[in-house]
């Protein structure tokens, strides 16, 4: 019986341990909180990932190691690859970690990101902000995520406002000014890479985010084949240069048919959810298959889907559940405002199906601004 332990027990991990009981997988989470939501469904260590007690009860108590939490400190990461094998490896962790390392990473690899600068100093900001030009984002390099630790900055005049808000953080986690850029379109690849150095990808996805969250996804995205194929080539790139296992997101800008590189998450991502019901295999079960160096399953999709997020609280799942095509995740979270706590996947044979279930969907939830994105984008010629 294999053991597979799994660092952070959100939903991430939740799905994991769930796509893992047909191969007959055990798991054991860690996470700092006993209330996680993985621990539902698979027994947990409470402790902080620094702590080597707890982390040495978990490596005592695992096969291989992964995680559903990038911001796991990447010492905690090192210490248990010394004692267990550990999926992706800690370099590959510890540059995504950083939004400085991966951007630097990016571009040495020659794949296009938005301009960007390191801010130790409101003198360097000042500076910064000069060269970039305004619209502009200061973000924290660290443990930032779902928008967070992120402040726009419209014109040259909101360097005080942004300094104020980010400025103690540059002793600490550090921070990073990136050229705002107007996109056509967020589009995400997610993909694996196996133990021999297989790789796979699903189709592109086009993701919408409201306030810094992911609200909705579709795939396939419907972008030009050329597009499609540069995308899988820098997501391939970035995995073979970090000799990254594992299933990863690469997420990117679309601005005037060129892509850019936005970030990379070392992990199964909520751009792939739809990848449960919607492809051959899913971004959980093959990164099982990953880390376990099992042969990969296939990634080609089946038709239509889109993702619709539930951030906060969760809706009525009737609408989504009286829908051929709808299937409903309840992440079994206690609601709290910008906490994802769920999302539903609705997927259907032909483009023209999966658009009437979204409008019927979207109009009985109330959640027409949620789904009109995506109809716009179904709805536009291809
Ligand atoms: P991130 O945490 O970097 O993924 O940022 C969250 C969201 O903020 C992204 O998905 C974008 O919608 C937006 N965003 C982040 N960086 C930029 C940027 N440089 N230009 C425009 N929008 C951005």
């Amino acid at each position: 019986m294999t053991t597979v332990g799994i660092l952070g027990g959100g939903q991430l991990a939740r799905m994991l341990a769930l796509s893992g009981a047909p191969l007959g997988l055990r798991f054991l989470v860690m996470d700092t909180a006993g209330d996680a939501c993985a621990a539902q469904f698979a027994p947990m260590v409470v402790g902080d990932y620094r702590d080597e007690t707890a982390l040495a009860e978990f490596a005592s108590r695992v096969d291989v190691a992964t995680f559903d939490f990038e911001n796991v400190p990447s010492e905690s990461a090192r210490w248990l690859a010394d004692r267990i094998p550990v999926f992706p490896n800690p370099g590959a962790l510890g540059i995504a970690q950083d939004r400085l390392a991966e951007k630097t990473l990016f571009r040495e690899l020659g794949i296009p990101v938005p301009e960007f600068a390191t801010v130790e100093t409101r003198e360097q900001l000042v500076a910064a902000i000069a060269r970039i030009g305004a619209p502009c984002i200061l973000k924290t390099r660290r443990l930032g995520y779902d928008g967070k630790g992120q402040f726009r900055i419209r014109q040259e005049s909101d360097v005080d406002a942004a300094w104020d808000a980010l400025g103690a953080q540059a002793g600490t986690v550090g921070l990073i000014l990136e050229g705002f850029v107007a996109f056509e379109r967020e589009l995400s690849v997610v993909a694996v890479r196996g133990r021999d150095g297989e790789f796979r990808s699903w189709p592109l996805t086009e993701n919408w985010h409201v306030s810094g969250v992911l609200s909705a996804s579709l795939a396939p995205a419907g972008v030009e084949s050329t597009l499609e194929r540069a995308a899988v080539a820098h997501a391939r790139k970035v995995a073979e240069a970090l000799d990254y296992v594992g299933v990863f997101a690469l997420e990117l800008f679309c601005r005037n048919g060129v892509l850019l590189a936005n970030e990379l998450a070392p992990r199964v991502h909520n751009s792939g959810h739809w990848t449960i019901e919607g492809s051959e295999t899913s971004q959980f079960e093959n990164h099982l298959r990953a880390v376990l160096g099992l042969p990969l399953g296939d990634t080609r999709m089946l038709g239509h889907a889109c993702m619709l997020n539930w951030v906060g609280e969760m809706p009525s799942p009737t609408p989504v559940l009286g829908e051929a095509c709808g299937h409903w995740h309840d992440y079994g979270k206690q609601p709290r405002s910008g906490r994802k706590v769920g999302h539903a996947t609705l997927r259907a044979d032909t483009q023209s199906e999966l658009v009437a279930a979204l409008e019927r969907v979207g109009h009985q939830l109330e959640r027409e601004a949620q789904v009109q994105p995506v109809l716009e984008r179904l709805r536009a010629p291809r």
